[in-house]
């Protein structure tokens, strides 16, 4: 998920701090565009999240691109707004399937080849995979399941060295935000503590601190980045 929004955040911080990433996401054009704008230590892959063969795929990219795999941050995620009455099972599969479905992936395929050496993954839930909010319950129930992985994963690889812990945004200014009704981004602006919406770099500095070893000692953490909305 890394050709816009967060994940291209997270991607232009992590290169600035040294860091090779192969970005990858189902947005062709303009994953290879930021690559490109990246330089020489970033690459980008074409990559459906929920697709498994295709993760096997991707992390060997990387592999034969920089030799290891030391952090994967899964960040790909869509939305849907939609009373429970009106909500589809074809909704509810979907948002299943690329949100609770491509973390679970991702997380099997960088245990598999972390085990051993160590590693950092990172996966963004949401605020509403802490608290439940209304009027999306396919993508509340999807972001709590990412919660549960991750706690589920930082105790299972607590003793391969492999760190998994969660970031849960509230409001981020991302197309993912600027495709819902303004009226409704203000109110939660409005609920927000700190009073305004987040910007993508503000959860790409928490997602660098915990891909780096300077959060040697946490694991299975859930660290809320929503200018104070779940204080
Ligand atoms: P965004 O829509 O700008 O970015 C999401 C990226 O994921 C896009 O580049 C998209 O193409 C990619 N993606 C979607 N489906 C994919 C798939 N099947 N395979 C690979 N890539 C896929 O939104 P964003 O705000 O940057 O979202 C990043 C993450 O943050 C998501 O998991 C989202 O649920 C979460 N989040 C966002 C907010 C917010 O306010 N923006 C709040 C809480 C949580």
């Amino acid at each position: 998920g890394a050709a816009r929004g967060q994940g291209a955040a997270e991607a232009a911080l992590f290169v600035a701090e040294g860091a090779r990433v192969l970005l990858t996401d189902v947005l062709e054009a303009e994953g290879t565009a930021h690559a490109e704008a990246l330089g020489a230590d970033a690459r980008f892959a074409h990559h459906d999240v929920a697709d498994e063969a295709a993760w096997d795929r991707v992390v060997a990219t990387a592999l034969d691109a920089f030799g290891s795999l030391d952090v994967l941050v899964n960040n790909a995620g869509i939305f849907r707004g939609t009373p429970i009455v009106d909500t589809t099972v074809d909704e509810l599969d979907l948002l299943y399937r690329v949100n609770q479905r491509g973390v679970f992936l991702g997380i099997r395929a960088a245990a598999r080849v972390m085990a051993g050496r160590g590693g950092s993954i990172v996966n963004i839930s949401s605020g509403a995979g802490l608290t439940g909010a209304p009027n999306m319950i396919g993508y509340v129930a999807s972001k709590f399941a990412v919660t549960g992985m991750t706690r589920a994963a930082a105790l299972e690889l607590a003793p391969h060295a492999i760190r998994v812990n969660s970031i849960h945004p509230g409001a981020i200014d991302t197309p993912m935000v600027a495709a819902n009704p303004q009226d409704m981004v203000a109110a939660v602006i409005a609920a927000t503590p700190l009073g305004r919406i987040g910007r993508p770099e503000e959860v790409a500095e928490v997602a660098l601190f915990l891909a780096s070893d300077a959060s040697s000692y946490l694991t299975g953490a859930a660290i809320p980045v929503d200018g104070g909305s779940l204080a």
